[in-house]
């Protein structure tokens, strides 16, 4: 069959100076490591049997309806001002209309350079490539709001990075990839007719119920702060939390330097770049409230009355502190079974994560332990632990079904830093088994899959990762 992507653009048809058109640089030899099939399906994309399937997603032949371009934005990256970044190295291919009526991108990653990639050469290298893939995937199961992986395609080329590394190319799906620095290039340049387009062409995408820009404040500060909430809940810690890798849409966005943590501690970082622990896992709600207020800045010229603006601004993204502490509260509540969180919760959560950091437990085995009393192993503290439980047990004799929450709650499988380097370093020798095994154990992270007990385990110091790279 032939491959068929039913493309309906829309950003295409916005103003010339949204973007800049060209064709991805085409590479010598595509070969696929992986095709996303259910998520193709999803889109409506058939005949995926297509031999042209490898050179369609290395951005060597452009499928019927695409129309690529490269995306224009700015972005606070690590607090300080790029009045223009964009897409250095990636093409929007263009949108498709999914199976349940939502318009999603199609976007290749590693594609070549396009008048934004500065000193990049354009390029990506298989290691971040497939971790993107992996872990993406593994948030979507995990029930996070994540951009999507479809394909992943080997170039055939060695890239030059701390040595020549295998060159390729992530196929990224996304509900868009507007970020809160595509408002900022317009606000900041003083180019208010370009911002209105873009605050209506966003409404009408994510928030068709939205009619003005507070409005639409708000709903982004609710989504980012559901958002990052999840997160936190599950031990991730994104690592560029920049206003150009926070969508409009609430999607998580941009996998380069994130990580799980295994042992608890709210000041894990990982990225190498960021020295100074911006991003560190329990700066991240801070963080957020931060970038909102970025966007609420570049929104101010689309209301009619400054002082008014800045008012109302201030207190919707003040707001956004209680919110997510809800959202947190609701999250975490539900890891111990609480399915509605009450006075006295609170500290309940806290000291188990107290005593989880005091002891240096594991994380996601020490809250999916409590499912089978495997919990206690983790803590070196174990009278505390006991004390801890009993009143635990007593806070969760009047739930309906903590178990069945707790289970959808803690996840027995996450993308373990250790075993995305050892997957990305056998690639890397041209072994993709551990790739295709994390990708299908990760496709259930909530239940028990006693086969792959291995992957549960945290690493030893050895293989214990210090550091994430952006590539
Ligand atoms: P990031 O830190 O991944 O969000 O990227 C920030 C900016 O750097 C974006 O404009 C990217 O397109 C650009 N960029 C990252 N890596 C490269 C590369 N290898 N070549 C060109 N541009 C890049
Ligand atoms: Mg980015
Ligand atoms: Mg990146």
């Amino acid at each position: 069959m032939t491959l068929h992507i039913p493309f309906d653009n829309s950003y295409a048809r916005l103003p010339a100076d949204f973007y800049t058109r060209l064709k991805p640089e085409p590479v010598p030899a595509p070969k696929l490591v992986a095709f996303n099939e259910p998520l193709a399906e999803e889109l409506g994309i058939s005949g995926t049997d297509d031999p042209r399937l490898a050179p369609v997603f290395a951005g060597n032949v452009m499928p019927d309806g695409a129309e690529p371009l490269a995306q224009l934005y700015a972005g606070h990256q690590f607090g300080g001002f790029s009045p223009q970044l964009g897409d250095g190295r990636a093409h929007l291919l263009g949108e498709v209309v999914d199976r349940s009526g939502h318009r999603r991108d199609i976007q290749l990653k590693g594609s070549g350079p396009t008048p934004y990639s500065r000193r990049g050469d354009g390029r990506a290298w298989l290691g971040p490539v497939l971790r993107e893939y992996v872990v993406s995937e593994a948030m979507h199961a995990l029930g996070v709001p994540t951009t999507r992986a479809l394909a992943a395609v080997r170039t055939g080329e060695d890239i030059l990075r701390e040595r020549p590394l295998p060159g390729a190319i992530l196929t990224r799906v996304a509900q868009s990839h507007i970020r809160v620095g595509t408002f900022q290039v317009f606000s900041s340049r003083g180019q208010y007719d370009a911002l209105q387009t873009l605050f209506e062409y966003t409404c009408e995408r994510h928030y068709p119920d939205v009619e003005s820009p507070d409005a639409l404040l708000q709903a982004v500060c609710d989504r980012q702060a559901a958002l990052v909430a999840h997160w936190m809940s599950l031990g991730f810690i994104h690592g560029v939390m920049n206003t150009d890798n926070c969508t409009l849409s609430g999607e998580t966005i941009d996998y380069g330097p994130c990580a799980f943590m295994d042992r608890y501690d709210p000041q894990q970082v990982f990225s190498s770049i960021d020295r100074y622990g911006r991003y560190a896992y329990a700066a991240q709600a801070e963080i957020a409230v931060w970038n909102m207020a970025q966007l609420a800045t570049a929104l101010v010229p689309l209301m009619p009355d400054a002082d008014d603006a800045v008012a109302r601004f201030t207190e919707i993204v003040h707001g956004m502190a209680d919110t997510l502490q809800r959202e947190w509260m609701s999250r975490f509540a539900a890891k111990l079974g609480i399915a509605t969180p009450a006075e006295g919760d609170g500290p309940l959560i806290s000291e188990f994560l107290a005593l989880m950091h005091k002891g240096q437990a594991d994380f996601t085995n020490a809250f999916r332990g409590l499912l089978s009393d495997d919990a206690r192993d983790q803590f070196t503290d174990r009278d505390a632990f006991d004390a801890w439980e009993t009143r635990w047990r007593a806070r969760i004799a009047s739930e309906d079904d903590p178990e069945g929450l707790m289970r959808r709650s803690n996840p027995a499988f996450i993308p373990r830093n250790h075993r995305i380097e050892q997957m990305i370093a056998a690639a890397v020798e041209g072994d993709e088994r551990l790739f295709h095994h994390l990708n299908a154990v990760l496709a259930r992270p909530y239940d028990d899959q006693p086969e792959a007990e291995e992957l549960r385990r945290p690493p030893t110091e050895a293989e214990v990762v210090p550091a994430t790279f952006c590539g």
